[in-house]
């Protein structure tokens, strides 16, 4: 039996998740996810970020005999979860690469008398000859298998090794086998099925919407400064920033830096070392902004990311929401926040026309990059059409994205689409949108008077319209496949397949008025930084992340592993007298509250 078991603790699955993870029930589907493996089922797991996929795992682990097998590529996740076990009072190891000779020993000695709960293993390191040979004298209670999306070869992040994992079925007959993931495409959805050999497994699958995050897109006007302002109202909180270019980390870092705002780069040029820095500050650190490509974020599971900010165009719908899907992991309210420029579509065009692929494989690249414009540029709420790409429906707008909160004025733009496509087709199809919109608002450039485009009839028509109401006519004309980009030649502005009905006044164009931008103070936006608390709370609550943020340093481990910050609120406004009545709030089981209950309730106590 399991440690806990056997220390005559309860192993029914709703005792074991409040009494050692300190949950005061299951989220969702987990329940029957957890029943259904406790029973010696199959599954296959297919949560969005955040729903809560370990706990599927983790509490089947405990309440069946023997030891649950988790495999998982992600050394530093790896690492983060056994610490955040054993803080719990669960016997957990890790077993890869980055440990010590002497830490392998210990953890494989500990494994083969028994005495562990959990063990979490790379798929290379499971797959040992050696390995598999002490697994097969030992009781297992399930394996599961992480990221299971890493077995399909058609996905982002397709790992080799995890073909071999297909064989574990048969080498473990019995063993219930489990295969969790955040990817959820029809695709990656059979390949798993398939290649792990689980056919006969039960799927759960969740809605992939994620309440707690409201999104946003603007458009880039001044990057920097709209940054700025968007940060303001993220004082103190922990964030990430993605950028497209190694450059643009760079610059970007160096100004947020020279505003006072902590931030740090990360991106697969710099030194490995100072990259692991920079992630482990973050992950410890309270209140930092990494600033990043899309080469960070994977297997990053710390719970109070408040904010993802993009700063130019992600590559397709699914990395946008996986992205942002790393925000508000402990369901508190975050923020998805995205500026983008016209510019950023063609350079992403370009991206794929330089790539080495197959032109099948552009062209899907092609329209999954259309298909997030779509969502940039759509006039009605970001979550409805979010979730529509993942063939989801949504029966109302959602009230909390930038379209629901501020809902989109629009205007008859058919006459100036036609001015527009006018403009491109005299100057020959052959320039971007900052020149065509000089000649449609009649600015005698040096390139423009070069060209003779002075002299077009289409020259000034459109004096009346401001060059930044241009721009948003161009995108939106492009979204909807008006005008097209053609990113062989550098951006330059082509009719699209549907004009001819514009040109000839058969199609009326609805358009949105970009709303003036909104600016609120600093002081506004700061004092929203901790968000529904009162005042008086909101000072215990920084008290209380003092607190944790000490308990953590002496432990070198990250704060959340501590406490969350949902926990920390509840302390803050409840603020419970007692250890029992600290034991009833969320995220506070038994070893916790034997480890760091005094220290919070003096924290609580000093308050008042
Ligand atoms: P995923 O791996 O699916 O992204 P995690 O397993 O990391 O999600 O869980 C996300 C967050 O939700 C964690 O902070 C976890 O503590 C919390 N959580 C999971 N299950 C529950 C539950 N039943 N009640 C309260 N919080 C939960
Ligand atoms: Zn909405």
């Amino acid at each position: 039996m399991s440690a806990l078991a056997t220390a005559s603790l309860p192993a029914d699955p709703a005792d074991v998740l409040r009494e050692v993870f300190g949950h005061a029930a299951f989220r969702g589907e987990q329940e029957a996810v957890v029943r259904h493996v406790v029973a010696g089922g199959d599954a296959v797991v297919l949560f969005p970020t955040g729903k809560g996929k370990s706990v599927c795992y983790q509490v089947p682990a405990l309440c069946r005999p023997g030891v649950a097998v988790v495999v998982s590529p992600l050394i530093a996740l790896m690492r983060n979860q056994v610490e955040a076990l054993r803080q719990a009072g669960v016997r957990a190891a890790a077993l890869n690469s980055a440990l010590t000779a002497e830490e392998s020993a210990a953890a494989r000695s500990d494994l083969s008398a028994g005495r562990l709960d959990l063990i979490y293993v790379t798929p290379e390191r499971l797959m040992t000859p050696g390995f598999l040979g002490i697994l097969e004298r030992l009781d297992i209670a399930l394996i599961a298998i992480d990221e299971a999306h890493c077995v399909s070869q058609w996905g982002h992040d397709f790992r080799p090794e995890y073909l071999a994992l297909g064989a574990l079925g048969e080498r473990f007959p019995g063993v219930p086998r489990m295969a969790l993931t955040a990817t959820a495409d029809a695709q990656t959805r059979a390949d798993i099925v398939a290649r792990l050999g689980l056919a006969d497994a039960r799927i759960f699958v969740t809605s992939f919407d994620r309440p707690n995050i409201s999104y946003a897109i603007v458009p880039r006007s001044n990057g920097m400064r709209q940054l700025r302002d968007f940060l303001a109202g993220h004082r103190g909180e922990s964030g990430i920033v993605y950028c497209l270019s190694r450059r643009k980390v760079e610059a970007v870092a160096e100004g947020l830096a020279a505003d006072g705002i902590r931030a740090l780069p990360y991106h697969a040029g710099l030194d490995q070392r100072v990259r692991d820095a920079n992630q482990d500050a973050f992950l410890k650190e309270d209140g930092l902004v990494l600033v990043a490509t899309v080469a960070f974020g994977m297997g990053i599971d710390k719970p109070d990311i408040r904010f993802v900010a993009h700063v130019d165009l992600p590559s397709s719908i699914e990395a946008y929401y996986q992205e942002t899907g790393r925000a508000g992991r402990d369901g508190l309210p975050a923020e998805a926040w995205m500026a983008y420029a016209m510019g950023d579509v063609a350079q992403r065009r370009r991206m794929i026309d330089e790539r080495e692929a197959d032109e099948a494989v552009k062209r899907v690249e092609r329209a999954k990059l259309n298909a997030l414009l779509g969502v940039c540029e759509t006039i009605g709420c970001r979550r409805q059409a979010l979730l529509a790409h993942f063939g989801e429906s949504y029966d109302a707008p959602c009230g909390h994205c930038d379209n629901c909160v501020t809902p989109a004025e629009t205007f008859d733009g058919t006459v100036a689409a036609q001015k527009l496509l006018s403009a491109i087709l005299r100057s020959g199809s052959r320039f971007g949108a900052g020149h065509v919109i000089d000649i449609l608002r009649g600015n005698e450039t040096e390139k423009v008077r070069q060209a003779g485009h002075h002299r077009l009839p289409t020259f000034g028509v459109g004096s009346d319209v401001d060059g930044r109401v241009w721009h948003s006519i161009v995108r939106q004309l492009t979204a909807l496949g008006i005008v097209a980009v053609d990113h062989g030649r550098f951006g330059a502005l082509v009719p699209g397949d549907d004009y001819r009905a514009v040109l000839k006044g058969e199609r009326a164009i609805a358009l949105r008025r970009d709303p003036p931008r909104l600016r609120r103070t600093r002081e506004e936006r700061q004092a929203q930084a901790v968000a529904g608390l009162a005042p008086a709370d909101a000072l215990l609550f920084e008290a209380l992340r003092a607190e944790r943020t000490r308990l953590a340093r002496q432990q070198g481990v990250p704060p959340y592993v501590v406490f969350h910050d949902a926990t920390l609120r509840e302390m803050a406004t409840l603020r419970p007298q007692s250890l029992d009545a600290l034991g009833d709030l969320a995220g506070i089981g038994r070893a916790k509250l034997e480890r760091y209950g005094l220290a919070f309730l003096k924290v609580i106590r000093a308050a008042d």
